[in-house]
């Protein structure tokens, strides 16, 4: 059989990823999103309807999902953080019927024509009816935290691993930009797997754009808190994520840029215990301080109310 020197390629299918592609945290969302199976004890299992319940990865055991709601996603038991929706975060922190929310309507678009093994745009539609609500994975608007108007921006995993596209980076920089105009101290709640790599170039650009915006705000002596959540890495962590006047996490935060096995792979050494949670950089100066979600509210209100006073 006569065979060709050159063999045909198809485009996309071999070669080096783009460096900022994000880890496959999709899956980590899916698995994030769905309960954990209730225990194998036949017993209990006749016992309990399905749904009522969720069983904790860290203590495993079983807490009363309305118990979990209550307390922010938060194990009553080991204070475990589960993955919690950016609505729900909003309601948390804001006062009631203050939050104003901006560019709520903002879609992405399919620039690239990106197909994968599916399609970008068959991801968006699939990922705008599950997660109902989201037209896209940040929410963005001014509300009062405790007495203070504040601009806010949250960030929700469930939307394609909280992945950074024109969209987020568009309305986040809308966002810092309002606060700079109104004279506003501003809280990002970050989670995210990185860019967006269907969006490819148009996405790495948020990073500069968002910078920028912020490098603004600054220069109005303006505070910016960064708060980070379990997960924050990639593109985001590398761009406003880590830039905020005060930088703070959740408990047990997975933090940082490329994902462990990366980063062994590379030095081929040993990582140290602990590396990439949000205490071993508090130990290393990267972030200023842990605070517990049930805490979050309380904190952030003292905080702002430090650093904006006198003005
Ligand atoms: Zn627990």
């Amino acid at each position: 059989m006569a065979t060709s020197q050159f063999t045909k390629k198809i485009p996309g299918t071999d070669g080096p990823e783009p460096a900022l592609t994000p880890p496959d945290l999709d899956a980590a969302a899916t698995a994030f999103l769905k309960k954990p199976k209730l225990g194998s004890g036949k017993t209990r299992k006749r016992d309990m309807p399905e749904g009522l319940w969720t069983k904790c990865p860290k203590c495993s055991e079983l807490v009363f999902d309305k118990e979990l709601d209550e307390n922010l996603k938060v194990c009553p038991k080991c204070q475990h953080h589960f993955p919690i929706g950016a609505r729900e975060r909003i309601n948390a922190l804001v006062e009631t019927c203050s939050f104003e929310e901006i560019d709520a309507g903002m879609l992405s678009v399919d620039i690239l024509k990106f197909t994968g093994v599916a399609s970008y745009a068959s991801k968006l539609e699939t990922y705008r009816k599950k997660s109902t609500q989201l037209k896209d994975a940040v929410i963005t608007g001014i509300g009062k935290i405790g007495p203070h108007r504040a601009a806010l921006g949250v960030m929700d995993f469930a939307f394609l691993g909280g992945s950074m596209g024109s969209v987020v980076g568009e309305k986040l920089t809308r966002l810092i930009e309002k606060a700079t105009e109104a004279g506003l101290p501003l809280v990002i709640i970050s989670t995210s797997g990185g860019a967006r790599m269907y969006e490819g170039m148009f996405s790495l650009m948020q990073m500069a754009k968002t910078c920028a915006a912020l490098a603004y705000h600054a220069r109005a002596k303006l505070p910016y808190i960064s708060v980070l959540t379990h997960p924050t890495t990639a593109g985001v962590m590398a761009s406003y994520a880590s830039v905020g006047d005060l930088i703070i996490a959740e408990p047990k935060a997975m933090i940082g840029f490329a994902g462990p096995r990366v980063i062994k792979d590379t030095t081929q050494a040993e990582l140290p215990p602990g590396f990439q949670t949000a205490e071993f950089l508090t130990d290393r100066g990267l972030i200023d301080a842990i605070v517990p979600r049930l805490e979050m509210k309380e904190k952030l209100t003292d905080y702002i109310s430090y650093m904006m006073a006198g003005k």
